[in-house]
C-alpha cells in the first residue's frame, strides 16, 4: 500500500466544522494529518491527539452504537437481544473507557484509548452526571430490545442485508462524500436504511437521510421511490419512518456541491488539497471555543476559560 494521501472530501460533520470555525476545520482535516506517526511534527501530533477527544454525550452515543451494532450483527443468526447482557456489556465499556481517559492511556495510543473532553480540559464530572449517562444508555438499550422492528430483521433473508455500520462514499462534483449507515436492508422490495439515535430529533437528521438517498441511488442504483429510512430515537423511544422526495435529494446535492466549492476556495493549492493555517481564521463566536477539542491549539494548555 502506498502512502496515505489527504484528499478533499465532504461529510455533514466536515461541513459543520467548516461553518462553525475555519480554524477548527483546519486542525481537524489538515493540521492533524499524519499526526498518528511518531515522526510527524509535534503540532500535527498534538492536533491528531485532540481530534480523537469526545465529550460525555458523544461518548455515550459511541458506546450505544458499538453495543447495538454487535447485536444487529447477531440478529442475523436469529439471536434476539436481551437487556441484561447488554447492560453488562455497556457497564464494562463505560468503566474501561473511563479508566483509559483518567489514566491518560491515550498518551501511548491516541486512536485506541478514550480521551474525554471533560478530563482533558479539567472540567468536573459529578457522580450524578456519570449515573445519568449510564441510566440513559440502559434505558436506550431496554427500548432497543423491545423494538418490533427487530422481529422483521431477524426473519429477513441474509441476502437482503446491504450494510451494517458501513462507512462508504459516493461522488459529488468528483469529490467523495462520506456516509456511515447503521444498517441497510431490503424490506418488501425497498432499500430501508435504519439509523439508531441516542439524542433528540434534529435538522441534521433530515440532511443525513437525504445523503443516504443520494448514496443509495449511486451505490445500489435505487430510484428514490424505492428508498426509505427508519430513524429510531432510542431514548424517547420513537420510530420515525421517512421517504426522500426528489426535490429534497436535489437540494442536498446542491448543498454538498456548494460546500465543496467553498472548501476548495480556502486552499492554497486546490489541486494538491494543501491548506495553510493562516487562511483559516479563528471564529469570532468565542462561546464555541469553550466546547472545542482544539482549544489548546488556540489558547495554550490548561483548563478552558471564558473568552471575550
Ligand atoms: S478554540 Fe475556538 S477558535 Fe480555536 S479552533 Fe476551536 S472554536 Fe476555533
Amino acid at each position: 500500500m502506498g502512502p496515505l494521501v489527504n484528499v478533499l472530501s465532504w461529510s455533514l460533520s466536515r461541513q459543520q466544522a467548516f461553518n462553525e470555525c475555519r480554524r477548527q476545520y483546519y486542525w481537524q482535516y489538515y493540521g492533524s494529518w499524519g499526526g498518528w506517526d511518531d515522526s510527524a511534527p509535534p503540532e500535527a501530533r498534538q492536533a491528531y491527539r485532540l481530534k480523537q477527544i469526545v465529550n460525555l454525550d458523544m461518548w455515550a452515543g459511541d458506546i450505544l452504537h458499538t453495543v447495538v451494532e454487535g447485536e444487529v450483527k447477531r440478529l442475523r443468526s436469529g439471536y434476539r437481544p436481551k437487556p441484561v447482557p447488554l447492560r453488562e456489556r455497556t457497564r464494562a465499556l463505560l468503566n474501561e473507557q473511563w479508566k483509559q481517559s483518567v489514566e491518560q492511556r491515550w498518551r501511548d495510543n491516541a486512536k485506541h484509548n478514550r480521551n474525554l473532553f471533560e478530563h482533558y480540559y479539567g472540567l468536573p464530572v459529578s457522580d450524578a452526571r456519570r449515573m445519568e449517562i449510564r441510566d440513559k444508555l440502559f434505558a436506550c438499550l431496554e427500548h432497543f430490545c423491545s423494538l418490533p422492528l427487530l422481529d422483521h430483521l431477524m426473519t429477513t433473508d441474509p441476502a437482503a442485508w446491504l450494510a451494517i455500520e458501513h462507512l462508504d462514499t459516493f461522488l459529488a462534483d468528483g469529490v467523495p462524500v462520506y456516509v456511515k449507515m447503521d444498517c441497510a436492508v431490503r424490506l418488501n422490495g425497498k432499500v430501508t436504511i435504519i439509523d439508531w439515535k441516542s439524542g433528540k430529533e434534529s435538522e441534521r437528521d433530515r440532511d443525513q437521510v437525504a445523503c443516504y438517498g443520494l448514496y443509495a441511488m449511486q451505490k445500489w442504483r435505487s430510484g428514490l421511490e424505492s428508498v426509505g429510512a427508519v430513524l429510531v430515537y432510542l431514548h424517547t423511544p420513537e420510530v420515525v419512518e421517512t421517504t426522500i422526495a426528489p426535490e429534497t435529494a436535489l437540494a442536498m446535492q446542491e448543498k454538498i456541491v456548494t460546500g465543496i466549492h467553498a472548501m476548495r476556495q480556502c486552499l492554497v493549492n486546490p489541486a494538491a488539497n494543501e491548506a495553510r493555517r493562516d487562511d483559516f481564521p479563528m471564529t469570532d463566536q468565542k462561546n464555541r471555543c469553550r466546547r472545542c477539542n482544539f482549544h489548546e491549539m488556540c489558547y495554550g494548555p490548561g483548563p478552558i476559560v471564558e473568552h471575550e
